[in-house]
């Protein structure tokens, strides 16, 4: 899932209106921004295939650290420990939504032959934009009725729906590690999630 995250910490805006909307977001896709360091160190892999789903050409062959069940549930204690409950539990709704959206190819556990799981949302393209739209309006509605506003979070959402287009439309990514790279270019929405709401 892309902006589906998004708009899970959007969506948290009303219970945490002492927190910024870009602590919120970095907390959502934290699974997204340490998966690129396990690939750049070697640690997990994927491999560019066009057609392995409908929506993610994409095949994530080995992800345990960031994206293994008991990898996001250390990691979702960490969060918590540090950040409170609410970010604790962003943390943890990555792997859930990931879990929904993947074909079964998320891990348990560490161990190389763990089950792996997956509903495979990203095997049908409609229901994807469906879902993940009706997400993203929903966080943003949210959001903006706890008092975000309006006029600098379009853009956000705005720039996200098109990017969620383009992987959808366009070609796939030119390689592995530039396929690693955009996850962690999602800092820049940390980022501007912070700028358009400090606190
Ligand atoms: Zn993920």
């Amino acid at each position: 899932m892309f902006i589906g995250h998004y708009a899970v910490a959007l969506a948290a805006k009303p219970a945490a209106k002492h927190t910024s909307l870009g602590t919120l977001v970095a907390a959502a896709v934290a699974l997204d921004l340490l998966w690129p360091f396990f690939v750049f160190a070697g640690l997990e892999t994927l491999k560019i295939s066009p057609g392995s789903t409908a929506v993610m050409p994409v095949d994530f062959l080995h992800m345990p650290y960031s994206h293994s069940l008991l990898a996001a549930l250390g990691w979702s204690v960490l969060a918590a420990f540090a950040g409170g409950k609410i970010i604790g539990s962003l943390v943890f709704s990555h792997w859930l939504l990931d879990a929904a959206s993947h074909r079964p190819d998320m891990p348990l556990t560490f161990a190389a032959d763990s089950a792996k799981v997956g509903l495979g949302l990203w095997f049908s393209l409609p229901w994807t934009l469906a879902v993940e739209g009706a997400m993203l309006t929903a966080g943003g509605w949210l959001a903006v009725k706890s008092g975000v506003p309006f006029n600098r979070l379009k853009w956000f959402l705005g720039v996200l729906a098109v990017l969620e287009l383009a992987a959808v439309f366009g070609p796939p990514p030119p390689s592995e590690l530039a396929m690693a790279a955009g996850g962690l270019a999602q800092l820049t929405f940390v980022w501007w999630a912070k700028k358009i709401d400090p606190c």
